[in-house]
């Protein structure tokens, strides 16, 4: 039997109430079994955590909001580091800064900011946490205009691998600090709470705008060379589901009136013809409860992800639209978020998140319910992406997939070999690892 003594917090082993709902995360396409899941309710339940796992010589993995695309939050026979239950939230408007506990889930995180009418550039789903999310980048309805969510950070508390509580930031442990702004998730310690700099917001404005799949290499065609050059204002998404599986959709926020608005799609809406355009004047809460979408407790699916740094040729339209048409199921698709704006504002090697230049990121999606229709589904994402490699580059660290060889350039480019450096500074014995960790440079 497992001796548990040492570890403080809501402790769960296997045979426990709740064991079987504790170890689920959101992706329903793992099913691990942890030895044993620890609640940390303080900073203190995360450093007596970390050195009963030392002890014990026992793998461990750290988990927030547990919406890791891989489930690299998860650990079969080992503890996980659950610090969901980390909840302080200390808004200090004046000074335009939210200390928040890494507990957080993204939509009651809004909530409680909204209250004091401020915001975050994080990102939409609503149970997503805001600790996996920002220490992968992020992005959002109000990264154009805001930057990535890490770009908000003023400050990272972080138990590390020896157990000591330390805050990074601009003036100490600077390393880290630049490391954990893209590169921080899961590799050099578990963080217990962000500093943001959070941003006053009221009012904004949204649109929907729909096409039949026919009209994809003319939406897609303006679109690319329009969403990322926009007024920074504006955030733009489009989604193109496979063929026969709905219209082809665009959504946006914009952080100003719905006149504005209007005009600043008219030239989109001339030459692309929309089915339908609708505009709304809305709260920024309304909004982000509107994108959050439904509650739902887990779902089955693999995605991956590409950058777009140029404009698509004919050609690389050619391929999108075969990869819709041969889609196996109901549930596959790709969306492309807009870059630019303030994301492309800060130099890429300014943080570790390092796709600063892009156009859009492009995230291949397919979703199922059941497990014999796994193989196709997985397949088709890695095929999908393999046959837009001549027109994309690079990959999202926050939609992280297990499949992409070369993932360190993939992911971070020519910041990885500092990635590296830190790891050897904060994490020499290589504890916190999982299959795409930052490795020390020996490794
Ligand atoms: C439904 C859905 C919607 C999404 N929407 C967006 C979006 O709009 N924008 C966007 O950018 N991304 C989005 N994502 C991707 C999301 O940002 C990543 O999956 C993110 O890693 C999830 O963070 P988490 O805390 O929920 O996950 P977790 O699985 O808990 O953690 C993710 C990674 O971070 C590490 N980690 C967790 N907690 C800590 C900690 N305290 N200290 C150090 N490392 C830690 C984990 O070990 C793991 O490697 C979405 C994902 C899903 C499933």
């Amino acid at each position: 039997m497992l001796d548990t003594r040492g570890l403080t917090g809501r402790v769960i082993v296997q045979s426990s109430p709740g064991y079987d709902e504790a170890r689920r995360n959101f992706n329903g396409r793992f099913n691990k079994f942890p030895e044993v899941i620890v609640y940390c309710q303080i900073v203190q339940d995360v450093v007596n955590a970390i050195l009963w796992a030392r002890k014990q010589q026992l793998p461990f993995r750290v988990r927030a909001g547990g919406h890791s695309y891989e489930a690299y939050s998860l650990v079969d026979g080992g503890l996980i580091i659950d610090v969901s239950e980390l909840l302080q939230l200390q808004i200090n408007k004046e000074r335009g800064t939210a200390r928040i506990g890494a507990g957080f889930r993204l939509l009651p995180l809004y909530e409680a900011l909204w209250n004091k009418r401020v915001a975050i550039p994080g990102g939409t789903g609503r149970t997503v946490g805001v600790t996996g999310l920002t220490l992968g980048g992020g992005y959002g309805l109000l990264s154009r205009l805001l930057g990535m969510t890490c770009d908000s950070v003023l400050e990272v508390e972080m138990v590390t691998a020896q157990g000591k509580i330390i805050r990074a930031n601009d003036c100490q442990h600077r390393n880290l600090f630049w490391a954990c702004r893209g590169g921080g998730d899961g590799s050099f310690g578990v963080v217990t709470s962000f500093t943001f700099r959070v941003h006053p917001i009221e009012n904004v404005a949204r649109y929907r705008m729909t096409w039949d799949f026919v009209d994809l290499e003319k939406v897609v065609r303006y679109w690319q060379t329009w969403a990322p050059h926009a007024d920074a204002r504006l955030t733009s998404l489009l989604l193109l589901p496979a063929q026969n599986q709905g219209d082809l959709r665009s959504n946006g926020v914009f952080v100003g009136s719905e006149q504005e608005l209007k005009e600043i799609m008219r030239p989109l809406q001339k030459v692309t013809r929309p089915k339908t355009a609708d505009f709304y004047s809305t709260t920024w809460i309304e909004a982000a409860r509107m994108f959050a979408g439904r509650p739902v407790k887990q779902e089955i699916f693999k995605n991956s992800s590409a950058y777009a740094y140029e404009p698509f040729p004919d050609a690389a339209l050619d391929v999108l639209i075969h990869n819709l048409q041969t889609a196996p199921g109901p549930s596959n698709m790709v969306a492309f978020d807009a870059y630019g704006g303030s994301i492309s504002q800060v130099p890429p090697d300014a943080t570790a998140f390092v796709h600063r230049k892009a156009l859009f990121v492009l995230q291949y999606q397919s979703y199922w319910n059941q497990d014999t229709e796994a193989d196709k589904n997985i397949q088709w994402i890695r095929q999908f992406r393999k046959s837009m490699l001549p027109y994309t580059c690079g990959a999202f660290r926050d939609y992280c997939d297990s499949m992409i060889p070369d993932w360190p350039a993939a992911y971070f480019g020519e910041n990885f070999s500092r990635l590296k450096k830190v790891k050897q500074m904060y994490d020499p014995e290589n504890l916190f690892r999982y299959e795409q960790s930052i490795p020390p440079p020996s490794v």
